[in-house]
This record gives structure tokens, C-alpha cells and sequence, in this order.
């Protein structure tokens, strides 16, 4: 055996969850070690990547724009969302409890660290066949999630008790310790050197979701109505998030549970860095695009909708033929609509832009697209007509599957036949979702009026070829209200915690079936302080 430590509490996992709960413990002065096996570039995890929206009820910025919310009507659409089956106690004691603490437990906290939230408030997830979100909820960090992250990390490395802190980066933890019936600490190895290390302590779990890794987790907990889990499928979670500590937990009687709810989205391109295996980029979809299969056959009969109801777009898509499918869009579009979800490419929010931002809300981002279409050629494609962009899709059509151009030539007609009909006609559903989204403020800016595909001063027409890519595990390691982990007799397992991703977000399952977006974000601070709560006894 390596190197020994000695401390109040060892965090396994330092993104935002194992974060917030170290800052937590330093303001109740403990003695923290944290411990992540990514490099210090990396510190934050999955959160520095993120776009940054987190889900609130009863902001002021809610109230400047008129949007009446309280914590009944978002516990009513969480649970609507939810479908939380009738054994789901802790999922929706958590769900119930973030709908009404949200601002004392996340807001004020964010903003306390000087986070700041953009003015308009975002609309996603209203529902498709069942109540989502009643009003906007979604509020965007000016910054996004690096500056979430950034100004943790400096809070941690300003803290007055900052020398109760140890950071390990590139330590794997792989075992937890048990003494005297109770969990004593973890063990685990340094990677750069192979030497073996121990921290004494009580443990929190804040290693992240079952959603990345080698995607074996999600392939083999893939969710039992659906059609088996596609050939193809890209990763847009963590490289490390295989699940080691999850079954670590279950080793000592842990109770893992809703392992088959997971949150993948239905726009995933290959990521042209290819930082691991499989990697993806998530596109947030453009509402105007029509979404084909990969025969050229635009999905229906309901129309695929973006921004309605992710979980009913993955479902759909996954039993189209080869699993993948294109959209297919011009640039008119492409440009005022098309976004990616994460820091990366959003420049004007990541770098706080303003003028950057008010331009692309004007003139559309079109530097976006050009860098996506220069980037990513594999699955990005731009013609100047129907036939050549057809041809195009065909290079990289997979599984012997074709695109073909008269049904694809067809179902564009009839779509911008029907625009050309007029407002009052129009009898699609995914044009009438259009005129819903562009009724608030919100989405007008961001949503094309009624665009039609074939326009000729739309071009040149672009398609995308979109993968299933996984993101988010909504299930976990199950944890009561004070984020103990509890046994598969619901008794607590003394000295063992788990927060964030790693424990489905609170316990083992907060979001059911479906998430209303920002949620996670949101629930790892949630989780962070309460568990920081528990262990100090506050
Ligand atoms: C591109 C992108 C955009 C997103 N946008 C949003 C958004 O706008 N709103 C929202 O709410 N959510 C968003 N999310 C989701 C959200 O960022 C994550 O769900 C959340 O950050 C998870 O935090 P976590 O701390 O629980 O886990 P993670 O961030 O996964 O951190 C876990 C840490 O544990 C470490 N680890 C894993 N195993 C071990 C081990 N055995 N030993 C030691 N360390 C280990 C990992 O290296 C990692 O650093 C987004 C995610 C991505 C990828």
C-alpha cells in the first residue's frame, strides 16, 4: 500500500456534485479529500462542459417577464413528467422537495457566487402527449457551466479553511473500506505511478453517471419497451462514467435502482476532437428541419418536434431503420435555429459577448454553422439542390440503407406546400408547434417564421446526419432525503453517501422518466449541500 490519508470526508468524483460538497464541508469546517481520477485540467467534470441552464421556480426573472410559476404547478409537471411508478418514495420526496427549495437551495446559492442568469428564461420540454413544463423554467449562467465551475473553484481555492482541503487528481477510486460495521474510507490507485492509496474518512460518491465510459452500462440497462439499443450510439457523457463505484455500492448492499432511465438525445454528431471513444456532440435540433429517416422518408405519421419531449424523440428514432436519421434543413434555418449543447461552440455565451449575442439573435449565428459544416463533414452536408444533396447523404448512408430522392423530394413538397397554404391552413403538426413556440418571446427569436425547406434564398440546403447519443443516467444509487445511501432494506449504510449523477440525482431516480431539463445541474447542488448537511450534523 501506497500513500494513507487521514480525513473527515473523501469525496470520490470532483464535478459539480463532489464539488459543492466540499465547499459545503469546508464552511462546516471538515477535513475534505477530493478525489477524481481525470486530470486537473479537467476539474469539474462534465458540468465545465455544459451549456449552463438550470431549472428554477419563482425567479425574478420569471416574474419581469410575466411568467406566473409556483412550486405546486412545477411539482405537478414533474410529476407528470415523471411517471414515477407507485414504489418510487425517495424519487419523489426529492422531486418534491427540489420543486420547492429551488431558490433557497440552488438560486441564491449560484447567485451568492456571483453566477448571473441570462433575462429570458428558456422553454423546453412543454410535453408532446402528456404536460411538461407549464411555463419557462430554463435559466441560461452568462458564462455557461465553465463559469458555474470556474467560480467554484475559485471559491474553493479562496476558502479561509482552504487548507482543509486535498485535491488528488488521476487517482482511480476502486474500493471502499469498511471497519466496525460502518463505511471507514476508500481505496484506489494513483494512475500516473500505480502505487495503491487510502483515505480514512466517511465517503461521499460523487462519481457521475453509468452513461459514458465504453457505453456498456447503457447498452446493457437499456430501457425494456423500447427496440434494443441502436448499432451506433455516441457518447456525450463522461469517459470515466462506467459505473466502477456503482457497483462498488452494490458490493456492500447498496441499492442501485432505475438504471434503465436514461437521457440520451436524439441529435448526436460525431465530435470532431474525438476526445474518447465514440464521441459526441449534441445539436439542440432546429424546430424548422424536417426530420427523415435514413430511406429519405420524413418520420411520422406524428412529426418529430424538437424541443417538445426528448424522451419521445429518442423512442421514435431508435426504431427507424438503422437507428440514425438526417435533417434536413436550409441555412436560413440552420443559422437562426441551429445551437449545440455544451460550452464548446456556443462563443458568445461562453466568452459573455453581449454584442456577439445580440448579433447572432439578429443575423443568426452563421459562424456556427460554417465551423459545424467545416468540422463536422462526416455528418454535415450542403448542396445547392435536392439531387445533390441527396447525393451527398448516400455517401454516408450506413447499413446498405439509401436516401431516396423522389420520397424525400415528395414529403419536403407537401411540407412547404402546406406553408404556402397559409397560417390559417395549416394542418401539420409540427407547423403548428411552430406557431405555439413563436407565441413567447423566448422562442420567437430563435424560431424561423414558417421557413419553407425548397426556398430558393434559403440556400444552400444542409442535411445532418444524427446518432442516439447518450448523456445523462437518471437512475442510481438510491439515497434517502439526508443523500444516505440506503440498502436494499431501505436502511442507511453508515458513512456512505452519494450525490449528484452517481445518485440519480437524489434518491436513485429524482427525474422518473423524463426530465424537464436544467434539472440535473440543479440537483447536484442540491444534493452537494444537503449531503454536506447531513455529515456536519447542520
Ligand atoms: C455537453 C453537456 C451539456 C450539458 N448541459 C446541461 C445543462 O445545460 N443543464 C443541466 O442541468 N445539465 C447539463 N448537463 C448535464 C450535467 O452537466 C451533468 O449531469 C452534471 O454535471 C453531473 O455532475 P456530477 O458531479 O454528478 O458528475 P460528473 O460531472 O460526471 O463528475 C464525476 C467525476 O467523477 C470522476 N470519477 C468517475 N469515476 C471515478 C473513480 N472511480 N474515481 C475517482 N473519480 C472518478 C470523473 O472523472 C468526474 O470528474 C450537460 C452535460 C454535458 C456533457
Amino acid at each position: 500500500m501506497g500513500k494513507s490519508y487521514q480525513a473527515d470526508v473523501a469525496i470520490a468524483g470532483a464535478g459539480l456534485a463532489g464539488i459543492v460538497t466540499a465547499y459545503e464541508l469546508l464552511e462546516r469546517g471538515r477535513k475534505v479529500l477530493l478525489i477524481d481520477k481525470d486530470k486537473r485540467e479537467r476539474f469539474g467534470g462534465l458540468a465545465k462542459e455544459s451549456f449552463g441552464g438550470v431549472h428554477f421556480i419563482g425567479t425574478p426573472h420569471q416574474k419581469r417577464l410575466g411568467i406566473k410559476d409556483s412550486p405546486e404547478l412545477a411539482y405537478r409537471d414533474w410529476q407528470s413528467y415523471a411517471c414515477f411508478g407507485e414504489n418510487d418514495h425517495w424519487p419523489r420526496a426529492w422531486a418534491k422537495f427540489y420543486c420547492e427549495h429551488s431558490l433557497e437551495y440552488i438560486f441564491h446559492f449560484l447567485q451568492a457566487k456571483k453566477i448571473q442568469f441570462l433575462p429570458l428564461v428558456n422553454w423546453p420540454e412543454r410535453g408532446l402527449f402528456r404536460p411538461g413544463n407549464s411555463v419557462p423554467r430554463w435559466h441560461i449562467a452568462w458564462g455557461t457551466g465553465e463559469e458555474i465551475i470556474r467560480r467554484f473553484i475559485d471559491a474553493l481555492e479562496a476558502h479561509p479553511q482552504r487548507q482543509n482541503l486535498e485535491l488528488l487528481f488521476e487517482h482511480e477510486v476502486n474500493g471502499i473500506e469498511t471497519a466496525g460495521g460502518r463505511v471507514a474510507g476508500v481505496v484506489g490507485t494513483e494512475l500516473a505511478s500505480g502505487m495503491e492509496f487510502k483515505v480514512m474518512g466517511e465517503v461521499v460518491i460523487a462519481s457521475g453517471g453509468i452513461s459514458g465510459g465504453d457505453l456498456s452500462k447503457v447498452r446493457a440497462n437499456w430501457y425494456g419497451e423500447w427496440e434494443g439499443p441502436p448499432q451506433i450510439m455516441l457518447n456525450g457523457a463522461h469517459r470515466y462514467g462506467d459505473g466502477l463505484l456503482h457497483d462498488k455500492v452494490a458490493a456492500l448492499g447498496g441499492n442501485l435502482t432505475h438504471l434503465d432511465k436514461q437521457w440520451h438525445y436524439a441529435a448526436g454528431v460525431h465530435h470532431p476532437a474525438r476526445r474518447k471513444a465514440d464521441d459526441g456532440l449534441s445539436l439542440v435540433p432546429p424546430r424548422s428541419a424536417l426530420w427523415m429517416n435514413a430511406l429519405g422518408k420524413r418520420i411520422g405519421p406524428h412529426p418529430l418536434i424538437s424541443y417538445a419531449d426528448t424522451r419521445w424523440l429518442v423512442e421514435n428514432i431508435v426504431r427507424q431503420p438503422g437507428g440514425y436519421s438526417w435533417q434536413v434543413l436550409n441555412w436560413k434555418i440552420a443559422a437562426r435555429e441551429l445551437a449545440v449543447s455544451g460550452s464548446d461552440y456556443m462563443t458568445a455565451f461562453t466568452t459573455k459577448s453581449k454584442p456577439l449575442l445580440l448579433k447572432h439573435l439578429l443575423f443568426g449565428n452563421n459562424e456556427l454553422v460554417e465551423r459545424l459544416l467545416r468540422e463536422c463533414p462526416e455528418d454535415f452536408v450542403a448542396a445547392d439542390s435536392l439531387p445533390e444533396l441527396v447525393e451527398k447523404m448516400n455517401e454516408r448512408s450506413l447499413f446498405d440503407l439509401r436516401v431516396d430522392l423522389s420520397t424525400m423530394e415528395r414529403d419536403i413538397s407537401e411540407y412547404d406546400a402546406t406553408i404556402d397554404r397559409g397560417p390559417a391552413f395549416f394542418n401539420d403538426d409540427q407547423l403548428r408547434r411552430i406557431a405555439n413556440n413563436r407565441s413567447y418571446r423566448g422562442d420567437r427569436i430563435r424560431t424561423c417564421k414558417f421557413q419553407k425547406i425548397l426556398d430558393a434564398r434559403a440556400r444552400p440546403l444542409i442535411a445532418i446526419r444524427e446518432f442516439i447519443l447518450s448523456r445523462k443516467s437518471l437512475g442510481g444509487i438510491q439515497t434517502d432525503l439526508r443523500c444516505r445511501v440506503l440498502n436494499r432494506d431501505g436502511v442507511p449504510i453508515d458513512g456512505l453517501y452519494a450525490v449528484g449523477e452517481a445518485a440519480g440525482f437524489g434518491g436513485g431516480g429524482i427525474h422518473g422518466l423524463r426530465s424537464l431539463e436544467g434539472t440535473f445541474l440543479g440537483s447536484c447542488v442540491l444534493t452537494g449541500r444537503i449531503a454536506a448537511n447531513t455529515i456536519a450534523g447542520t
